[in-house]
């Protein structure tokens, strides 16, 4: 069965990726979550670990990261969750910001492509009250398409709840 287009998170992982992000109010931040798939197919994000602080307009993950990654891994295996993906932020004043820039769907592609759960959470530190989204955040995944009339790799945007 297909990953649900449906996820949750955890308010205490909500809370560490809207503290990470809001302790950077000019530079983008990234970081890991783990969690697991429930009978719904649903993903569900229990833990979010910060990792890095990047540029003004840009964050990836380095080298270092992956290592980094590794023993939790190993450590959240043994509580039976999974790395299900990752969080940066985009701390823009006024408006929108919460999307998937072409960087970010091109990383995320690659990823998803090896984990169909994979998933992307992206956070406003500045619109942590917008209504439109979840309390400051979005999730997305990546659709591939084979289609010869549409090439090319679309954006949905995933239903967030409270787990
Ligand atoms: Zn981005």
């Amino acid at each position: 069965m297909p990953p649900s287009r449906q996820i949750r998170i955890t308010s205490s992982a909500q809370r560490i990726m809207m503290e990470f992000a809001q302790s950077s109010p000019v530079r983008e931040v990234i970081g890991v979550i783990f969690g697991y798939v429930n009978d719904q197919q649903e993903v569900c994000i229990t833990k979010a670990h910060p990792f890095r602080i990047g540029q003004k307009h840009e964050v990836q993950f380095i080298d270092e990261d992956y290592e980094r990654v590794y023993p939790l891994i190993k450590s959240h295996e043994a509580e039976g969750l999974m790395w299900v993906g990752w969080f940066h932020s985009h701390p823009f004043k006024g408006g929108d910001h919460i999307y998937m820039s072409k960087t970010d769907i091109k990383y995320h592609s690659n990823a998803q492509s090896g984990n169909p759960n994979w998933t992307a959470i992206v956070i406003n530190p500045y619109q942590s009250q917008d209504p439109n989204t979840f309390h400051g955040m979005r999730a997305f995944r990546t659709i591939s398409s084979s289609n010869k009339l549409f090439s090319g790799t679309k954006v949905e945007t995933l239903l967030i709840e409270h787990l």
